[in-house]
């Protein structure tokens, strides 16, 4: 087995779910390949190479690939893929993006968001918002899949660094043009790699109850703030706290949901935490099948007492 793990980063620091990819891949074969296309990335490149069980660092370097639009890293993705039985994606934005366009021009089946690998041809990923878990067997040359990363564990650092070699960039495809960004700026831990997430809904009522009911206790628990799509929608929380089919996947140790009434499409992005909190003034609310603590009542009135009694 032939395994390429495409890095997800900033140019500048490893994404974290990339060594839960390399977990995956090293369940297909000892030891796999990392790609990290990017700019002036080397940094990057060598925080791969420290990975448990990376046998080679692959690296494309070059400006445009500064912003990592996806055309052009296909092209790259693609040329190299031949040499490989799997090519493994996060089934993040990132590799949601990124994949689909890889697998159009390998022309093969991409298998998406796997949860677990039976067999090197063989995987199991949740469909239905997750109320189903398919398995399926792809007869593809090259398997390329994406992986959620909360089911794997992270592959840590090690003593032993693997070689970094570089690799001609390709063409600049000229098709999609970087306009900019806005990046969140926040202190807290990233949702989708957090511990604790506090979490709430339309049943916060408002964008100044949300965040004063809910950041105190976030800060003293360190945990990542999380949001329904209702809330979103609602402006309570920005659009990337949303947790969900259409959001981030999240599996914290605990997952704290706040007037959530625990919809499907919400469910599905969190139902893999550890352990879930739900407050909800209605005792049939679906998200307590889910959880493995409730607290029925007005969360104005529990929330307050839960900070409290947890952050004295
Ligand atoms: C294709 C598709 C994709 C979707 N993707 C997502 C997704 O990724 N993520 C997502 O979250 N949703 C998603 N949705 C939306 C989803 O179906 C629900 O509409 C949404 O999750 C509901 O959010 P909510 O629980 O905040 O709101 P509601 O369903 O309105 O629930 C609010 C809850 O708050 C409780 N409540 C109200 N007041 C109080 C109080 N004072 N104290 C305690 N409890 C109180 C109520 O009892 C209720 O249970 C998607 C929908 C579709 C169709």
């Amino acid at each position: 087995m032939n395994v390429l793990v495409i890095a997800e980063h900033d140019n500048v620091v490893l994404n974290p779910q990339t060594a839960s990819v390399l977990g995956a891949a090293l369940q297909l074969a000892e030891q796999a390949d990392v790609l990290v296309i990017g700019y002036q990335c080397e940094a990057v490149a060598e925080a791969a190479a420290r990975l448990q069980g990376v046998a080679r660092v692959r690296k494309a370097d070059a400006p445009h690939y500064a912003h990592f639009l996806a055309e052009n890293l296909a092209m790259v993705v693609a040329q190299m893929a031949g040499s490989y039985s799997h090519v493994l994606l996060p089934a993040t934005a990132f590799g949601k993006n990124l994949g689909p366009r890889v697998a159009a021009m390998l022309d093969v089946a991409q298998v998406s968001d796997i949860i677990e690998i039976l067999a090197a041809d063989t995987f199991v990923h949740p469909i239905y918002a997750g109320n189903v878990l398919e398995t399926v067997r792809c007869s593809e040359p090259v398997k390329l899949v994406t992986v959620r990363s909360s089911a794997f564990a992270m592959v840590p650092a090690c003593d032993a660094v693997a070689p970094i070699l570089a690799l001609a960039p390709g063409p600049d495809m000229g098709v999609s043009r970087f306009i900019g960004n806005e990046l969140p700026h926040s202190t807290r831990p990233d949702l989708a790699a957090a511990k604790v997430v506090v979490a709430g809904g339309r049943g916060l009522g408002s964008h100044e109850a949300y965040h004063r009911l809910l950041d105190p206790l976030a800060d003293c628990l360190g945990a990542a703030l999380g949001a329904t799509r209702a809330a979103v929608d609602a402006n309570y929380a920005p659009n990337d706290y949303q947790v969900g089919q259409t959001g981030k996947v999240v599996a914290p140790e605990i997952y704290i949901a706040a007037g959530i009434s625990g919809a499907i499409q919400h469910v599905a992005g969190m139902r893999d935490s550890k352990l879930i909190v739900a407050i909800n003034k209605d005792p049939e609310a679906p998200i307590f099948e889910v959880a493995d603590l409730g607290l029925v009542g007005d969360l104005h009135e529990i929330l307050p007492q839960l900070t409290a009694a947890l952050c004295r």
